[in-house]
């Protein structure tokens, strides 16, 4: 039978499953390989913050936008939904419609789990040495409910489900911090004051300083990771889900999109 490979096969083939899912049909394989974890050094340690503008900020000066097809998806899944919701119960026109949105769906996801891939893999591969990153169980996404939405949340939760066990792989750490306050506080200074969600720019009134909102919030999310000390990487724990995680996106990542503009996305 032939087959699209989109990935090269790592390792030892260990099971193959034939899936189905609306009129595709995916291969999934599950291989074994040992990988080598390198000891790293850790020189470079940088904060990234989940962010409110951008999708991601760190402390470096980082920004990475957020995908402009994550809102475009979703207008196409609303639309969908809308006709669903409009067409007769048990009509062939509303199961046609309920094809239609299955798919949407299955884009966006897709979509964005290439996007999340290709971030995750050139953070690793951008020579820090460790990432301290919101603890989204701690901070029980909050924030995030009253903005974006679920998708948002489920968008970022698998950001640092991949970015954890390819940095672990690659001999990383990962440190995961409790952020609350992260963006209300001085990185300079320690000062804490309120930041309602329209002010873009933190203006210390304590000691002046002025930086982007989002990039101090990174700052301090890498002081408190500094501060916690040796406490070794979190993300051990999180790897045996994450692989379980990860095998589920293969079947997505067969099914991505070459031409898709936002492939190699740059770091800006
Ligand atoms: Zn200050």
């Amino acid at each position: 039978m032939k087959i699209e490979l989109h990935r090269k096969i790592e390792g030892t083939i260990k099971t193959l499953a034939i899936k189905r899912e609306g009129r595709n049909y995916y291969a999934v394989f599950t291989t074994i390989n040992d990988i080598k974890v390198p000891d790293v050094e850790n020189t470079n340690p940088v904060g990234i913050d989940l962010g409110l503008d951008s999708f991601v900020a760190m402390s470096d000066g980082t920004k990475i936008e957020k995908p402009k097809f994550m809102r475009q998806k979703r207008k196409k899944i609303a639309k969908w939904q809308r006709i669903v919701a409009r067409r007769k119960r048990g009509s062939k026109r509303r199961n046609n419609a309920k094809q239609r949105l299955q798919s949407a769906y299955t884009e966006a996801a897709n979509q964005s789990d290439d996007y999340l891939h290709k971030l995750s893999t050139q953070l690793v591969n951008s020579g820090y040495t460790s990432f301290a990153v919101e603890d989204l169980r701690i901070q029980n996404m909050v924030k995030n409910h009253r903005l974006a939405g679920s998708i948002q949340d489920a968008s970022w939760n698998r950001f640092i489900q991949m970015l954890s066990y390819k940095a672990e792989s690659a001999g990383l750490r990962i440190e995961k911090v409790d952020a609350r306050n992260t963006s209300k506080t001085c990185s300079n200074c320690g000062n804490i004051q309120e930041m309602p969600l329209s002010e873009r720019t933190y203006i210390c009134n304590r000691c002046g300083m002025s930086k982007d909102r989002d990039i101090n919030a990174s700052i301090n999310i890498l002081h408190r990771a500094t501060t916690l000390g040796q406490r070794g990487s979190h993300a051990q724990g999180d790897m045996a889900s994450a692989i379980q995680q990860e095998s589920k996106s293969r079947i997505e990542e067969l099914r991505t999109d070459k031409t898709h503009p936002l492939r190699d996305a740059v770091i800006a």
